[in-house]
Parts: C-alpha cells; structure tokens; sequence
C-alpha cells in the first residue's frame, strides 16, 4: 500500500478523532515527521480531511492534527 493510501486509511479509522503528524508517523513507521506532515498536507482539503490545531487523540498533545469530518 502506498504510503499516501496508509495516512488516509489511518485517518479515516479514527474519524472523526483528530491525530497529530508525530503520532502519524509513528503509527506508520514513517522515518520523519516531515513526511507524515507532507502526506496529510496533501491530503488536507479531499475526502473531508482537515488539518487544524486541536488536541490529538492518541498523544494528547495540542499541535496541527488532521481529521475526517
Ligand atoms: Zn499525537
């Protein structure tokens, strides 16, 4: 599965809990925040994904969180 497909499947799993890029990438294995960062970027805006600052639902922290409305 491409990494693209992965992050949205992930989003789209928590719906509508929102999940900050730290968490993304870890959840994934990704090597760096920057790329979940880029992939939920990317997606931000299709398929109902919003990116905003909330507080993620897995680590708790207030960041940028993308989420499935
Ligand atoms: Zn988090």
């Amino acid at each position: 599965m491409a990494v693209r497909d992965e992050v949205l499947a992930l989003i789209e799993r928590l719906s509508p809990s929102p999940i900050c890029d730290d968490c993304v990438a870890e959840k994934l294995n990704l090597p760096t925040r920057q790329q979940a960062s880029y992939r939920t970027r990317l997606l931000a805006g299709s398929k109902g994904i919003e990116r905003r600052r909330d507080i993620c639902s897995i680590c708790y922290g207030e960041k940028l969180v993308s989420r499935q409305v």
